[in-house]
């Protein structure tokens, strides 16, 4: 290859040359003037001239990447949960101001064209976020990292309330083109399904497969103030013929065309949902599809600069993102044994030290198996690879501790009960040299329970990494107002080190800083109030406690428990109108799956509820419920910041982490909540007497369920409960459909309260009580909002992939020079 010296030009930025960038992608670029520029043009011209200056430091990092011989993570994740790019790129680049008189020098509005942007929603919730604040931490640490994934066609589904029920539609965000995204016709790899196995010449070979191409889709992820980039690699399944020409040439047009159709389904759709069995071969086919493409990336990239295999595990560490993309294991197995010939045992020593896994849940019917039959008839040769992995697993095992068939049943990658399954879950564990839990109680709970023979095994590979989020994306680009007091006060360097943070706790004596901090959160909420009385005709007192649960819509999450506070104090504030009530807005927002029937029921509880207590004129202001329509990146954006109380009370031992409960905090909002997740570690962050904390431990909930629990009892006991709950029996708030909610009443009441929502009623009440007093004494709520603020440090996802960087892939940060 020869290389000649390019000659292009240098970008800078200023507003000029920002403004001649944008004029010029508009012209040659999009194809407009500004006469026939729709404000869609203009975005998508604004954001080639940004990505136009992300390029030239983009081909830099890669260059650097090769010439260093970097060791390099793969980060693999089925879900990116990105949200909007424009903002991101322009902060991190430090061009927002310029750019936005660049704008209005040509007559646009910056604001309004940011609205524009559809987010990108290529996830459910926590793990797609946490995913894509990962990438913004590992680029802006320097990390060599590489997101891989799916280009879904159609990401998370738009939500949409009407009469008080989720309606779902389709969300084609790629409708406007995507401007952040580079096409790679030229990276594609076979992706093999089905057909079976013989052997030749002493290998295996994989025959009469039918196939797909997956072809690369690049966006840059810029780092914060650095110019070391990411590339987040995503796939989108093209047929390997255009047409089917053999049906072409019967004359059966639409069937060829079907065929193709078909084929490229596998990169269609996100499913929107991660639990429920829907679709299972096709979500088969997703995960195989996109784990052999990057498996195949991975091998080509190593080998551009390596002759052998020698290195290969010094110079690569694979991240499983849950247990989705598993098949990489047996997959990269596959691609060293089959196809490159490195003889098993090698190839399974460079996996032992390659790969690593994040756990993300305990609840056993969130652990992914999958069906035997359905492997052998999809991936035959994956099947074989997982069955000789396991039988070497169980033998080293027994030579190991003896024979003890119980344990040998309960740890096998196959599990045998019934149908048999693949774990892979236990497949991840076997093959991965670390293993983490999220939060420090859900590392330690995975240890004790769900992976306790693993890690009495294999104590060496169970560990904790606790999650965190990007503070360039949930406070910087989020709150402006609160970003650039904080600015005022300790400098700017926070955005790259948020234990900088910690300067802000002298402050809390600080008059005039406490009223400019209770200043910028009111602004926070004028800004929300605004925009929800345009949308929903239903307007907020700005200075009423703003109550925010927002997350997707889970029994474990425990809307009810709200809902069931909420009633409770809509029938005391009726009783006793003339008492000093501390106004609240009660703020829910959420996706429920598609197919999960109780929580499209606790929506339409919260928007019936919402809708007696918004219209009853005995309340007025005291309090209002609100259901914000479609929860995601962009809209957590706008609300988080305005919230003054942030609601984490799913039961203990259930929620793995949270990270909106980090956004929260750092937003300034306290946190009423469980010790559950990181919660636990918020309240050691932040001090107890700046968190609102109830209800019963993770251990208390194992005591109490051996000895007997009895929610009808709670019932029985507590009038007001009864009272609440009589009210959502009964049709109070549905008196067109009286029975619409009898279902929640028993499975509270009589089918056993899985969640325990009844036992730690009381103590919710409580904590809510003690907010209240909190809370009209405005100086106390605001020292307090401070502390939790300058706690957060340790919650940046740049603490969090600092700690995998040297603990877990042991890679180091590229030289820049
Ligand atoms: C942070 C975030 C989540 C996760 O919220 P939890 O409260 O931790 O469940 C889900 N969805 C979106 C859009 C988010 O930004």
């Amino acid at each position: 290859m020869t290389t000649v010296d390019l000659e292009f030009d240098q970008l800078n930025s200023t507003v000029d040359a920002l403004r001649r960038s944008i004029s010029n992608r508009l012209m040659y670029g999009v194809g407009k003037d500004a006469v026939t520029a729709r404000p869609q043009d203009w975005l998508h011209a604004a954001a080639l001239a940004v990505r136009d200056r992300l390029v030239a430091r983009w081909m830099k990092t890669t260059r650097l990447q090769y010439e260093q011989d970097v060791k390099r993570v793969y980060y693999l994740s089925m879900e990116f949960l990105i949200g909007r790019t424009f903002t991101n790129a322009l902060l991190a680049l430090g061009i927002y101001d310029q750019v936005k008189e660049a704008l209005h020098d040509l007559g646009v509005d910056m604001e309004m064209l940011t609205d524009l942007e559809p987010d990108a929603a290529l996830g459910n919730g926590g793990l797609g976020r946490l995913a894509a604040c990962f990438l913004d931490s590992m680029a802006t640490l320097g990390i060599p990292g590489f997101g891989y994934g799916i280009r879904y066609e159609y990401g998370m589904f738009r939500q949409q309330i009407v009469d008080g029920e989720q309606v779902e539609t389709p969300d084609y965000w790629l409708r406007a083109g995507n401007p952040w995204e580079f096409p790679r016709p030229e990276v594609q790899y076979l992706v093999h399904f089905g057909g079976r196995t013989v052997e030749r010449n002493g290998h295996i070979e994989w025959i009469e497969t039918e196939h797909v191409n997956a072809m690369a889709y690049d966006t840059v992820i810029p780092g914060y103030a650095t110019s070391a980039t990411n590339t987040l690699r995503l796939w989108s399944a093209r047929a390997t013929e255009e047409l089917d020409l053999s049906a072409f040439n019967r004359g059966d047009y639409r069937r060829a065309v079907e065929a193709k159709e078909t084929s490229e389904n596998v990169s269609r759709l996100l499913y929107p949902d991660d639990s429920t069995p829907a679709g299972r071969e096709l979500r088969l086919r997703q995960e195989y599809f996109f784990v052999s493409a990057t498996m195949q990336d991975l091998i080509r990239r190593y080998q551009r600069t390596h002759s052998t295999f020698g290195r290969f595990a010094e110079k690569v560490a694979v991240h499983l993102n849950d247990t989705h993309p598993v098949l990489a294991i047996p997959e990269l197995m596959r691609l060293l044994v089959d196809v490159h010939h490195v003889p098993w045992d090698k190839a399974w020593k460079h996996i032992e030290q390659m790969f690593s896994y994040t756990n993300h849940t305990l609840m056993p019917e969130a652990l992914e198996t999958w069906d035997v039959e359905m492997l052998a008839r999809l991936l035959p040769r994956h099947l074989e690879i997982i069955f000789e992995i396991n039988a070497e697993f169980l033998k080293h095992v027994s030579e190991k501790s003896g024979h003890d068939a119980e344990m040998i049943r309960r740890i096998s990658l196959v599990d045998e009960y019934g149908q048999r399954r693949v774990r892979m879950a236990h497949l991840a564990i076997v093959a991965s040299q670390k293993v983490n839990g999220v939060s420090k109680l859900h590392s330690q709970l995975m240890t004790r329970h769900i992976f306790a023979d693993f890690a009495h095994m294999f104590p060496e590979r169970f560990t904790n990494v606790t999650n965190g989020i990007t503070p360039r994306r949930w406070l910087a680009q989020a709150s402006p107002s609160m970003s650039s007091l904080i600015d005022q006060q300790i400098g700017t360097h926070w955005r790259r080190d948020l234990f900088e943070l910690a300067k802000l706790r002298d402050l809390r004596n600080d008059d005039a800083f406490v009223a400019a901090f209770h200043e910028a959160k009111r602004q926070n909420k004028r800004r929300l109030a605004h925009r929800l009385s345009q949308a929903t005709g239903v307007s907020f007192d700005p200075e009423a406690l703003f109550d925010l649960q927002v997350k997707r819509i889970h029994e474990y999450k425990r809307q009810l428990l709200n809902v069931l506070h909420v009633i409770v104090r809509y029938n005391q504030i009726r009783a006793h109108p003339e008492r000093d009530w501390v106004p609240r807005v009660v703020m829910f927002a959420g996706k429920s799956a598609s197919a999960y029937r109780m929580a499209k029921t606790i929506i339409k509880l919260i928007n019936d509820v919402g809708a007696k207590v918004n219209s009853d004129p005995v309340i007025g202001d005291r309090l209002k419920v609100v259901f914000v329509p479609n929860y995601g990146v962009s809209v957590a954006e706008l609300i988080i910041p305005a919230a003054d109380l942030s609601e984490q009370i799913s039961m203990a031992g259930t929620e793995a982490s949270g990270t909106g409960n980090m956004k929260l905090a750092l937003n300034g909002a306290l946190t009423i909540g469980t010790m559950d997740g990181a919660n636990i570690e918020i309240c050691d962050a932040v001090g107890r007497e700046n968190i609102f904390i109830f209800g019963h431990t993770a251990d208390e909930v194992d005591d109490l369920r051996a000895k007997g629990y009895r929610p009808r009892q709670l019932y029985e006991e507590n009038p007001e409960l009864h009272t609440a709950l009589d009210q959502i029996r009964t049709g109070f708030f549905s008196p067109e459909d009286p029975l619409r909610f009898s279902d929640i009443f028993h499975t509270l009441v009589d089918w056993g309260d899985h969640y325990m929502v009844l036992a730690d009623f009381v103590a919710f009440a409580e904590a809510q009580k003690a907010v209240d007093e909190r809370f009209r004494d405005a100086r106390a709520w605001t020292e307090s909002a401070i502390e939790n603020v300058a706690g957060m440090g340790q919650f940046s996802s740049d603490r969090t992939i600092g700690e995998y960087a040297q603990g877990i892939w042991h890679v180091k940060p590229l030289d820049l020079g």
